[in-house]
């Protein structure tokens, strides 16, 4: 493939004026919105719209005037058709890690005689250690890890809900949510899904899976922004025999007559749990909102191919790098991981070049395809640059190995 045949991938894509939705730099190749998505366009002017007019003008009443005391539920509705779910099973609320708790325990509380948290060994960190600390709370319960291939046969009658991230972060590895969700269906167990690494990247059905409950992430591939909220997905089924643990008086069935007693909201809604941050919704909104009237099936193909490219033209051009992720598009998310000893310095040289990936330790370079505003061009000059970094061995570079905070 050469430059001129991956621009004609882009003049013949279908969503390639979408792109236009976004501020990105100019001359900045950008493979980390599944770390951080980009800013749309329309966000600053949306902001401002709530800052000044809404919260300026309008101070307490905002709430009623403005929708404020919906904006969870309205803007989860928004998330709802991105996962396969009900208008009324998804809510946005908290970070995705206050979420997993919220859900764990719920899960772990519905099902008092089973004791055990199932998940895999390298699950994203925050799963796992939120796993263990509502293990550590609740008596009698623990967290058990098992390595994927053994996990379905390790679900038995003492899991209360097994946990997995559906697109695992690291190496992109899709899950089979269908076949895991009735595999502990069978054995009376719950599944809870993180659809962190999925949600606008890959195309999800937590509805057409029976799945059970979801959290996910509102500033990856959904633009929300830094520390953007995050969504939580119950199923219809379980909302009234579930309690969250972290019962605040957003979730209280009635929160403005100032009871003494906690009741749970009917639905969704007794997820929540403080006043919600209206101000970060309205930058999810906005972030969600450049996903409206895009073909998500063409968005979805597209990130397959764009990761496609990605494989064949590092194995093509690049010597020393080992694929750490599914070869099948069908099993894998829109990102895809390369193995090399030298992966940190690698990123950081290419981002000195203004390619922007990320080093997932210990050895993984990672680069995140974002359908919305990824071009195959983009795919094809990163990879010449990595050519170009392996060539001149322009990673070997001391500066390249001082490790910042957040990598
Ligand atoms: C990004 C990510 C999170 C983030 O959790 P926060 O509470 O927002 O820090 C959680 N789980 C997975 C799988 C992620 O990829």
């Amino acid at each position: 493939m050469t430059l001129d045949e991956a621009r004609a991938l882009d003049a013949a894509d279908p969503l390639r004026g979408v792109r236009q939705r976004f501020a990105l730099p100019a001359g900045l190749i950008y493979l980390d919105g599944n770390s951080l998505g980009a800013l749309p366009k329309a966000t600053p002017a949306a902001l401002a719209r709530v800052v000044e007019g809404e919260w300026g003008g309008d101070l307490i009443a905002g709430w009623n005037a403005h929708g404020w005391i919906d904006a969870a539920k309205r803007v989860g509705a928004r998330v709802a058709p991105l996962i396969g779910a009900r208008d009324d099973e998804v809510l946005v609320a908290d970070s995705t890690s206050v979420n997993l708790f919220k859900l764990l325990a719920a899960a772990c509380m519905a099902n008092p005689e089973r004791t055990t948290i199932l998940s895999e060994p390298g699950n994203f960190p925050t799963d796992l250690y939120m796993a263990q600390g509502v293990a550590g709370m609740l008596a009698g319960r623990r967290v058990r890890t098992v390595a994927f291939d053994d996990l379905i046969a390790a679900i038995d009658e003492d899991v209360a809900v097994v946990l997995l991230t559906h697109v695992h972060y690291k190496t992109g590895h899709k899950r089979d949510m269908a076949a895991i969700t009735a595999a502990a269906h069978a054995q009376g167990a719950l599944v809870l899904w993180d659809l962190s690494h999925s949600v606008g990247a890959v195309a999800v059905d937590l509805n057409g899976c029976s799945a059970d409950l979801a959290v996910g992430c509102g500033y990856k591939y959904l633009n929300g922004g830094p520390g953007a909220p995050a969504f939580l997905y119950v199923a219809q089924a379980l909302q009234e025999r579930l309690r969250s643990p972290l019962s605040g008086w957003f979730g209280h069935a009635a929160p403005f007559e100032f009871g003494d007693e906690y009741a749970p909201a009917p639905g969704i809604a007794r997820f929540q749990c403080g006043t919600p941050p209206i101000l970060g919704i309205a930058a999810l909104e906005a972030g969600i909102a450049t996903f409206d009237g895009v073909d998500t099936r063409a968005l979805f193909a597209k990130a397959q191919a764009l990761c496609d490219l990605y494989i064949a033209l590092v194995e093509a051009r690049c010597e020393g790098f080992v694929l750490a992720s599914p070869r099948d598009a069908a099993r894998r998310g829109s990102h895809v991981s390369f193995a090399h000893p030298e992966a940190y310095a690698i990123c950081q040289a290419l981002i000195a070049r203004r390619v922007v990936g990320d080093f997932r330790a210990p050895d993984v370079l990672r680069m995140g395809f974002t359908p919305l505003y990824t071009r195959f061009e983009d795919v094809w000059r990163a990879v010449d640059t990595l050519v170009d970094v392996m060539r001149r061995r322009a990673w070997d570079d001391p500066a390249y190995r001082v490790r910042a905070t957040v990598t």
